[in-house]
């Protein structure tokens, strides 16, 4: 068993100084990155604590009591959240995501939702809002994120077998309460609700064709994503990742496919239908087909920090200029300087980069930056 590593360095803490360009970026929506990657998405964490303990995200050894989480005051209010998501939608964000850890633990969320729904794209059209969960609040929330403007969820759910979910999630919770979520989710027009399973292989790859038979026919899109190395906490082996290519021949072999185009430039799913209509299924393979090329996404952390990749070790404090007087224009100004010069394509350089779990270059965790 790898051992995990407790972290020595919290980049919570240390975070780079949001640029002030001499020269203002003005937000016109055609803002580009370094690799041509235009900005396009925001994922959102709303809170850094969850109420599962998945090891290969939160473990339990790491995150326990003692964690030291961050203090509300710390958090961005839902007013500087909505206020900064304002000057990313104006560099060409069409797309925002609440994440977090558990985003359906921050109370009053669907105030948040209900200020981020009057957003516009650059053309006029209502930015598409989505959140990914856990689940476990889901059904007796579902209803009223819909009311608030919130158009899709996505759901984990590494597993139908209740022995087998209660060990990944690692605080003994039923997965009977999840699938009512999901069922409320689709009641409450939250669809296409889509369902992410991390396979992990040796755990729960037993689950792949059951979760697939669950969910064909029903509407709901099942994703299988790929085991990754994402922060620095939870042991990641190479040798218990199980390539996507792989779940699609087991998939295959059961329920014959066919590829599907990709849905939007940028999707980090694979898709696939059932030959027989009964649906989608998809693959997410940050691991074995990296897909930076077209990655337009950016991460804004639960206190303001802006990271331009899921393995960042630092991100940029956008909260010290909400929180020191900076006008919208200097903020936006900001954000284009930093997108400008970035390169981020740790996908496609994994294993090329010598690992320094400890160190300045130790990855940010994932509980912390969304998903
Ligand atoms: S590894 Fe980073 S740059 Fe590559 S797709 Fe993921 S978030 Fe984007």
């Amino acid at each position: 068993m790898a051992e995990r590593v407790i972290p020595l360095v919290d980049q919570r803490i240390s975070g780079l100084a949001a640029p002030r360009p001499v020269q203002p970026i003005p937000a016109t929506g055609q803002l580009a990155d370094r690799l041509h990657r235009p900005l396009r998405d925001l994922r959102i964490s709303v809170t850094d604590r969850c109420n599962f303990r998945c090891s290969y995200c939160m473990p339990k050894e790491v995150f326990d009591k003692d964690y030291p989480y961050l203090p509300h005051a710390d958090l961005l209010s839902f007013e500087e959240i909505t206020r900064l998501a304002r000057q990313f939608v104006a560099h060409g964000v069409r797309k925002i995501r609440l994440t977090g850890g558990e985003p359906l633990l921050r109370k009053n969320i669907e105030i948040l939702i209900a200020q981020l729904a009057q957003l516009r794209t650059v053309d006029g059209q209502p930015v598409e809002l989505a959140l990914t969960t856990n689940g476990s609040l889901l059904a007796r929330k579902a209803r009223a994120l819909r009311e608030a403007g919130l158009q899709r969820v996505t759901v984990s759910l590494d597993g139908l077998d209740d022995t087998v979910f209660r060990r990944m999630n690692d605080v003994d919770f039923p997965v009977a309460q999840v699938l009512e979520g999901i069922a409320a989710a689709r009641e409450a027009g939250l669809g296409p609700v889509k369902v992410n399973m991390v396979v992990k292989r040796g755990t729960n790859e037993h689950e792949i064709l059951p979760m697939a038979q669950h969910f064909r026919g029903t509407g709901t899109v099942l994703r299988f994503i790929e085991y990754m190395d994402v922060g620095a906490t939870n042991g990641w082996r190479m040798d218990e990742v199980l390539p996507s290519a792989e779940v699609v021949q087991r998939l295959h072999a059961a329920f014959p496919l066919r590829a599907l185009e990709p849905a939007a430039p940028g999707e980090t799913a694979e898709r696939w239908a059932y030959e027989d209509g009964a649906g989608e299924v998809g693959v997410i393979s940050s691991v074995t087909q990296a897909f930076c090329g077209s990655c337009n996404r950016a991460r804004l952390s639960t206190e303001g920090k802006l990271y331009l990749c899921l393995f960042a070790s630092q991100g940029w404090d956008l909260r010290a200029l909400l929180r020191g007087g900076a006008g919208d224009e200097e903020i936006a100004s900001a954000v284009g300087a930093i997108w400008h010069q970035r390169g981020d394509r740790y996908s496609e350089l994994r294993g090329q980069v010598p690992p320094d779990a400890g160190g300045a270059r130790r990855r940010v965790e994932m509980s912390y930056i969304g998903g």
